[in-house]
């Protein structure tokens, strides 16, 4: 093993992509051979457990070629512990993290390090047009909405996991512990220099998504709450909502049929009065959840022992 540091060290999470792999990496040495000798560099493939013959392959592809590291994971942990991984171990001076599917092409490699060495500390694909099923399309505009209108920290549409981060950026990303955790909004909070290269998302080679529709249900609703508790603050909203309607309800109908003896002919029943009551207790209830909601969310602030800031160390002048 060559121990001097790599300039690049690029990151792939791979999971069930046995058919696409041999190609995949072939693609990939391509454009790396052409930027040698000026930058030298190391392949991390990251198997997140895959069922097929994947980890084999990685390792055969490993045997042949130096300049690729393998972590095989023990069983199947998602694609965001798989970049952690990856980033964890990786020594570049930068670091480009891309699916392994090939519909992040590889020939915008030397793009991206263009902009890094133009000083961009954070260089983020842009995916301009995706031959995404129009499903996929509607989820993941309506996952950007919500989640940027929910969360204080906003996301780029259409930003991609196809980034180059410097060893700084991976320096300060080491430091993040939460384990919830989608890779793209920890690089987004922590800040830095940026450019953006956008890129025409190709058709998966072979093999289909990794990603069920479950799973990317899941994905979404992870992020919002590991980013935002503002949804539990809605329940409270809506109890103010329920209380004060009940509270305007109730107490028209006690002046017009207790005090003033039912002058409109309203006639409320018994019943009716009763479900005035109901409401304003639900209400009650929620707005207790929304305050339980506030003090949730500090815990969950805390919780994640989030750097209170982070430093450019570059730039700053005289701090070690
Ligand atoms: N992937 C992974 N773990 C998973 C699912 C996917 O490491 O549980 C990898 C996959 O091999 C690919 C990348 O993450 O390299 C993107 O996955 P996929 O193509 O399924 O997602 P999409 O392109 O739909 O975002
Ligand atoms: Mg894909």
């Amino acid at each position: 093993m060559t121990t001097h540091k790599p300039v690049l060290s690029l990151v792939v999470p791979i999971y069930n992509e046995a058919d696409g792999l041999v190609d995949f990496h072939t693609s990939l040495v391509g454009v790396l051979k052409s930027l040698r000798p000026e930058v030298s560099y190391e392949i991390i493939y990251c198997d997140d457990g895959s069922a097929d013959a994947s980890a084999a392959i990685l390792s055969k592809i490993a045997d042949k070629d130096t300049t690729v590291k393998t972590i095989l994971f023990s069983r199947n942990f998602g694609k965001e512990s798989a970049l952690s991984a990856g980033i964890t171990y990786a020594t570049g001076e930068a670091i480009i993290t891309l699916d392994g599917d090939g519909q992040h092409p590889v020939e915008l490699i030397p793009e991206f390090i263009a902009a890094w060495k133009d000083g961009a500390k954070v260089v983020i694909g842009i995916r301009k047009a995706s031959n995404a099923s129009p499903l996929k399309a509607i989820e993941s505009k309506l996952f950007y909405s919500f989640f940027n209108r929910l969360s204080s920290q906003k996301l780029i549409p259409q930003s991609t996991d196809f980034r180059l981060i410097d060893q700084q950026v991976q320096a300060e990303f080491l430091k993040l512990e939460e384990s919830n955790r989608m890779t793209r909004a920890l690089i987004d909070w922590l800040g830095f220099e940026r450019a953006y290269v956008s890129y025409i998302e190709k058709e998966r080679a072979v093999g289909k998504p990794g990603y069920s529709q479950r799973k990317l249900i899941q994905l979404a609703m992870n992020s919002i709450v590991s980013i935002s508790p503002r949804p539990l603050y809605l329940l409270g909203y809506l109890g103010v909502i329920l209380t004060v309607l009940a509270l305007i309800v109730g107490i028209t109908v006690i002046v017009e049929q207790l005090l003033l003896h039912d002058p409109l002919m309203w006639k409320f029943t018994g019943t009716a009065m009763l479900g005035i009551l109901l409401l304003f207790f639900v209400g009650i209830i929620l707005i207790s959840q929304g305050i339980l909601a506030i003090y949730i969310s500090h815990i969950h602030t805390e919780s994640k022992k989030r750097p209170l800031y982070v430093i450019d160390r570059a730039r700053s002048k005289r701090i070690e």
